[in-house]
């Protein structure tokens, strides 16, 4: 049966500021730079959600793409979309909003709610050139 990666794109909008509470204002300042700004800053991030699995014999999909739109969007997005990361969403409460962690939150959330499809990937895009990558591993 052949395997097959699906994968739906995402678009959101949030602000975020790079802070570990450990440390000085200025060690922050040294490792974070102007994401470490006490007044926040946005990005426009987008979100490659990849699933993968068996195509169905009676509807030719590995999962219905449709689908898939409507959970990365109730449950993932419009926690994020407009939204400032670090005051409005209790995930990164106590976490850095680091495309890293955000990646990983977003696979935490998805995992159960696409199956029986499963996650493959997914890639977080926080500027046009820079993206993380997540498996799950
Ligand atoms: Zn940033």
């Amino acid at each position: 049966m052949p395997r097959v990666v699906v994968s739906r794109r995402v678009h959101f909008n949030a602000a975020h500021r790079l802070w570990n509470p450990r440390w000085s204002e200025a060690e922050n300042a040294r490792v974070f730079g102007v994401c470490a700004n006490a007044n926040f800053h946005g990005h426009n991030y987008n979100l490659d959600v990849s699933v993968a699995g068996d195509i169905d014999a009676d509807t030719g999909y590995v999962m219905d793409i449709n689908r898939l739109k409507t959970i990365v969007n109730e449950c993932l997005v419009r926690h994020l979309d407009h939204k400032n990361l670090n005051l409005d969403v209790p995930w990164f409460r106590d976490l850095n909003p680091t495309a890293e962690n955000i990646v990983v939150v977003a696979w935490r959330v998805l995992e159960p709610a696409v199956k029986p499809a499963r996650l493959a990937r997914i890639r977080l895009w926080e500027t046009e050139r820079n993206y993380v990558d997540y498996d799950g591993t």
